[in-house]
């Protein structure tokens, strides 16, 4: 059988126990398949201490340059990995650096298999959450006034304008919070959202509280609408999908009882709240695909766990582990099938759909790792070695 050909993509590589995965997930999957073409990254902590983080910034670039990215999950430092590894530096998230650079909205997504039951009975299909990124508490300014006082807003315009409002004229001690967001993050992420919802043709809801955050949720809910109607209404009207905007305790509760096949964006906090929530409910974070998408069309495809660090550390001390390589392997179709998509390289698009159906496949024919095992009454537990060659021999 001849090798598929293929554009190039950036492939950055991780640490730990998903850098091990990649190179077993490279041979034993893709390389008697495909003739990679990657320009490759190493982002594993030794190199970006090595290169004072420069990797990060050069592999964002190419994923910039080359439109569609794959990553391994990476080691963001604490002290403790200053120590570990003896950094220059605590450097910065990996994730942070290339979703600053690309002005991304991540999307998550469950990967379904019929054997492993969803905690509610509802959801047949999966539920993929989008989450802005940006801004909000996570950008805060915070005070703690300890005795009595008045709290203000206040804007001072470069054009000389003046907004000066009471917040709380405090008679005891308190807490006091100043958000922002930006009118450009918030297009990003619409314009994003909307993208996103074409290419995978479902529904899109975005949901809010404007009954109550009168100008900040309101202002999330205009953007929204303004650029639905101005440039994806009809596009949206074609492919049979709709938008629309819903109050977020609306949203939860029909979301509860929905069977679910819908993209659901979130502002950052009730993003980052509602992944966890999806992703437990849907069984495992093993079992997530994650990829960042930014506003102007390029594709970053990864996990959505971490460098899985306790199995390392008994990988290193010789143990055979079951570490769940599918959400690492379907960050590779993702990409390769986004490659083939943009450069109509049908081969590759169907080799990596097969790719996913073979893990699909594999699953609920019983064998999997430990971590599903558990949730699977009867299921096959196996290393993540002979999980591999098992998918292979499913393809
Ligand atoms: P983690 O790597 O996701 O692992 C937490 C636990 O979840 C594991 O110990 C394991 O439980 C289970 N788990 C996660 N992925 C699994 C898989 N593929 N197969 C089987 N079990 C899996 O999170 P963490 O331990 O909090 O973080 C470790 C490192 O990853 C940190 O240095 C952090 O900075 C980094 N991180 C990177 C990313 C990223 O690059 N996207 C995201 C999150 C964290 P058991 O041990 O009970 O089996
Ligand atoms: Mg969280």
């Amino acid at each position: 059988m001849s090798l598929i050909k293929m554009n190039p993509i950036a492939e950055l590589d991780g640490d730990e126990m998903t850098r091990i995965l990649w190179a077993m997930i490279k041979d034993t999957l893709l390389a008697p398949y495909v003739e990679l073409n990657t320009e490759y990254y190493d982002l594993g902590l030794p190199n970006r201490d090595a290169t004072g983080d420069n990797v990060t910034h050069e592999a964002a670039a190419a994923i910039k340059r080359l439109g569609v990215g794959v990553k391994c999950a990476t080691i963001t430092p604490n002290q403790q990995r200053v120590e570990e590894y003896s950094l220059k530096e605590m450097w910065k998230s990996p994730n942070g650096t290339i979703r600053a650079a690309l002005d991304g909205t991540v999307f998550r997504t469950p990967i379904i298999v019929n054997n492993i039951k969803p905690y509610v009975r509802t959801w047949t299909r999966p539920i993929t959450i989008a989450r802005h990124a940006y801004g909000d508490i996570y950008k805060a300014t915070e005070y703690r006034p300890t005795c009595p006082g008045k709290a203000e807003l206040v804007f001072t315009g470069e054009d000389g304008s003046c907004f000066r409002e009471t917040v709380y004229d405090f008679e005891c001690g308190g807490v006091l919070q100043g958000n922002y967001n930006k009118d450009s993050s918030i297009a990003s992420f619409a314009e994003a959202c909307f993208r996103f919802a074409l290419d995978a043709k479902q529904d899109l809801w975005f949901s809010a509280k404007d009954t109550i955050s009168k100008k900040y949720d309101q202002t999330f809910k205009f953007i929204f609408q303004e650029i639905y109607d101005a440039k994806y209404k009809a596009e949206f009207e074609k492919a049979g999908i709709a938008y629309f905007y819903t109050l977020i305790d609306d949203a939860v509760a029909r979301v509860m009882r929905s069977e679910g096949g819908m993209i659901w964006a979130l502002k950052n906090y009730d993003g980052d709240v509602m992944s966890d929530m999806v992703s437990s409910a849907f069984g495992s974070l093993a079992m997530m695909t994650s990829v960042l998408v930014s506003p102007d069309g390029c594709f970053e495809y990864e996990a959505a766990h971490g460098t899985v660090t306790r199995h390392y550390y008994r990988h290193l001390k010789g143990e055979t582990t079951s570490t769940n390589p599918v959400a690492t392997i379907f960050a590779w179709t993702g990409a390769l099938k986004k490659r083939g998509e943009l450069d109509g390289n049908t081969a590759l698009v169907d080799f990596a759909k097969a790719l996913e159906s073979a893990c699909v496949k594999t699953i609920e024919g019983g064998v999997m790792t430990n971590d599903l095992a558990l949730m699977c009454p009867g299921a096959k537990s196996v290393s993540s070695e002979d999980f591999l060659l098992t998918v292979r021999s499913n393809i």
